[in-house]
C-alpha cells in the first residue's frame, strides 16, 4: 500500500472540511489502528474520505479486512445522541454493530468481492439513545476498488427513511381503520374528478349502480342508474354543490335501479366538494347510505299516524260535543263547584288533545298534498291583531304588536292565522321566566313581514337549521314543554305555499325571533 500513498502534504487536502467528522478524522490517532497514519493511506482511501466529508448525503465507509469505519457529518444523527458515536470512528465494524453484524456481514463480503447491494426502506434495528431503535433505511453497499484492482473497502451510502416509513405505515393503518368502519356502516363511496366528469366508487357503489367496478366510470352511467323521477334533481344538486361560491356540501336522496338487475334502492348521498383557490372545484367526493328500509318505515309511520288521527278524530270530535252540552249545562244548571272545575279542567284538556289531532291531521294532509288553500285578501295587520288580543284573553303573557298599520295580502286567513298562533304559543311555551312578547309588522321591499320576539329560552344556533323539520324537537328527550315538532314544520309548509319565507334568528338563553313574510297583494 505504502508505494501508492500520497505525498504529504497533498494527503491533507483530501481530509479538508467535513465539519465535525473532518475534524475527528483529521485528529483520531489513526497509529494506534491497523490503517496507521493517514500520510500512509492509499489514493483511494483518501479519495473516497474526501468524497464522503464533502457530501451532504450520508455516507458510512468500512475500510479493510477489519472494516475500519469512517462515517461523514450529514451521516451523524443517526447515530443518536448517545451510543456509538465517536467510538465508531476509527473502530471495527464487528465492535461497533455487535446487534446487526449478521444481517450486515453479507452484504460487506460482497462488496468486498465487488459487488452492489441496494436495499429500500429496509428494517435494520441499531441500538441507539440508550436502545435498541426500529430504524429503516434506503441504502446501497458499493466496493471502493483500490489501486491493485482489487476492493478495499465498503461504501454505504444510505438515507434513513425511519420518519417517511412510519408516516406512510400511520397513513396505511388509517386507511385500513377507514375501509373497516366504511365496511362496518355498509356506506358505499364515490370520488368525482370534477376535470373529466368521471367518478371511483367503491365495490359496494358498482354493485347499487350496477355498473363494472372499475375506476374512471363516467358520472353519466351513474346518472343513467338513477331512476328517471330523481335523475334531474340529483344532476341539479350535484352542479349546485360544485359551482363556485357554493359551501361544497352536498345532501341528497334519491332512488337507484341497478343497471345489472333492475334492484331499486333508496339511498342517501352525502358529499364535500374541494375547491382550489379560484374557486374551481377539485375534487368531490363522499358516501353512500342504503335507507331504503328507513324510508319503508317512515311511511308505515305516517301511515300508521294517519290511520290514527283519522280513527281517533271521530270519537273525540263527538266528546268535544258532550263536553261542551256539559259545559253550557253547568253554566245554567245549579250543580257545585267542584262539577264546574272540573268541566272546565276536562275542557281544557280536551283542547290540548284537539289541537295535537290537529297537527297530526294536518301533517298527514302535508304528506298527502291534500293541505287545501282557501284565499282571499285581508289586511294581515287586523288578523295579527285580532289574533294577538283572543291569545291574551286566556294568558297572563303581555302582547305587544307595533308596525304596519294596513299590509294587504291574497292569502288564506285560517291557514295564516294557525301559523301565527303557533308561533305565539311557543313564544309563550318557550318563555317560562318572561312575560313579554313582541310582535312586529313590517314592510319587507314587496313583503309584509311579521315578526314575533320572546325573551325565553333561546336556541342553540347549531339546532337552527333543523327546526322546521318534521318531528324536530330541540330538546327531544326532555319533557320539560309538551309538543310533537310538528307546529313550525306545518308553519313552513303553509308559509312556503303562499310564496313566502320562513325563519328563525336565535341565541341560547336570549330568546328567539321568528318571522314569516307574504307577498303584499
Ligand atoms: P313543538 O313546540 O310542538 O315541539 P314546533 O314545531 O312548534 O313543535 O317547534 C319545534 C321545536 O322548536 C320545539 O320543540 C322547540 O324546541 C323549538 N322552538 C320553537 N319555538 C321556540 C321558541 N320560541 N323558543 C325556543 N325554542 C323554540
Amino acid at each position: 500500500m505504502a508505494e501508492n500513498t500520497v505525498p504529504q502534504p497533498l494527503y491533507k487536502k483530501y481530509l479538508e472540511g467535513g465539519g465535525e467528522m473532518g475534524e475527528l478524522i483529521r485528529t483520531f490517532d489513526w497509529s494506534a489502528t491497523v490503517l496507521g497514519t493517514p500520510d500512509t493511506w492509499p489514493q483511494s482511501l483518501l479519495l473516497t474520505l474526501s468524497t464522503m466529508l464533502k457530501s451532504r448525503f450520508p455516507m458510512f465507509l468500512f475500510w479493510g479486512k477489519e472494516y475500519i469505519q469512517f462515517y461523514n457529518d450529514a451521516y451523524r444523527p443517526s447515530l443518536g445522541a448517545t451510543g456509538k458515536h465517536p467510538t465508531a470512528l476509527g473502530g471495527r465494524g464487528e465492535d461497533s454493530w455487535q446487534e446487526i453484524w449478521p444481517i450486515m456481514t453479507p452484504q460487506l463480503e460482497r462488496a468486498m468481492r465487488g459487488e452492489s447491494t441496494y436495499s429500500e426502506n429496509e428494517l435494520v434495528p441499531m441500538f441507539r439513545d440508550g436502545k435498541i431503535d426500529d430504524v429503516y433505511w434506503t441504502y446501497s453497499y458499493c466496493p471502493v476498488i483500490t489501486e491493485d484492482g482489487t476492493s478495499g473497502g465498503a461504501l454505504v451510502i444510505c438515507h434513513e427513511t425511519t420518519s417517511s416509513v412510519k408516516a406512510l405505515k400511520t397513513v396505511d393503518d388509517t386507511i385500513t381503520k377507514l375501509q373497516f368502519a366504511i365496511e362496518a356502516a355498509e356506506l358505499g363511496t364515490w370520488d368525482l374528478d370534477p376535470a373529466t366528469n368521471k367518478f371511483v366508487g367503491n365495490k359496494r357503489t358498482a354493485e347499487w349502480f350496477g355498473l363494472p367496478h372499475t375506476p374512471d366510470i363516467p358520472l353519466n352511467n351513474a346518472i343513467e342508474a338513477i331512476a328517471p323521477e330523481d335523475r334531474e334533481r340529483v344532476g341539479n344538486s350535484i352542479m349546485d354543490a360544485m359551482k363556485p361560491g357554493a359551501d361544497g356540501n352536498y345532501d341528497i336522496s334519491y332512488t337507484i335501479v341497478s343497471q345489472q338487475t333492475g334492484q331499486r334502492r333508496i339511498v342517501r348521498a352525502k358529499g364535500k366538494v374541494i375547491f382550489d383557490a379560484e374557486g374551481t372545484a377539485t375534487r368531490f367526493s363522499g358516501t353512500l347510505q342504503d335507507v331504503t328500509d328507513d324510508v319503508e318505515m317512515e311511511k308505515r309511520k305516517d301511515e300508521f299516524i294517519s290511520v290514527a288521527s283519522h280513527e281517533l278524530k271521530t270519537p273525540i270530535t263527538s266528546l268535544n260535543a258532550s263536553l261542551q252540552i256539559l259545559q253550557k249545562l253547568v253554566k245554567d244548571e245549579p250543580v257545585s263547584d267542584k262539577f264546574k272545575m272540573f268541566t272546565a279542567k276536562a275542557g281544557n284538556n280536551l283542547n290540548k288533545l284537539v289541537h295535537l289531532l290537529d297537527d297530526l291531521l294536518n301533517v298527514t294532509k302535508i304528506q298527502q298534498g291534500q293541505l287545501a288553500l282557501s284565499k282571499n285578501r285581508f289586511n294581515l295587520t287586523e288578523l295579527v291583531k285580532d289574533s294577538c288580543d283572543h291569545i291574551s284573553q286566556g294568558n297572563d303573557h303581555e302582547i305587544t304588536v307595533t308596525g304596519e298599520d294596513e299590509l294587504f295580502v291574497y292569502a288564506d286567513y285560517r291557514r295564516i292565522d294557525q301559523v301565527l298562533v303557533n308561533f305565539i304559543g311557543n313564544a309563550i311555551k318557550y318563555s317560562p321566566q318572561s312575560r313579554k312578547i313582541d310582535v312586529v309588522l313590517e314592510r319587507s321591499g314587496d313583503d309584509a313581514k311579521v315578526i314575533v320576539k320572546d325573551y325565553g329560552i333561546g336556541i342553540n344556533p347549531e339546532k337552527l337549521p333543523h327546526l322546521f323539520d318534521r318531528y324536530y324537537r330541540v330538546d327531544a328527550l326532555g319533557h320539560q314543554f309538551s309538543g310533537l315538532g310538528l307546529g313550525l314544520y306545518i308553519s313552513s309548509d303553509i308559509i312556503k305555499r303562499h310564496d313566502g319565507n320562513i325563519g328563525v334568528d336565535s341565541q341560547w338563553g336570549e330568546g328567539s325571533q321568528f318571522w314569516f313574510t307574504l307577498p303584499i297583494d
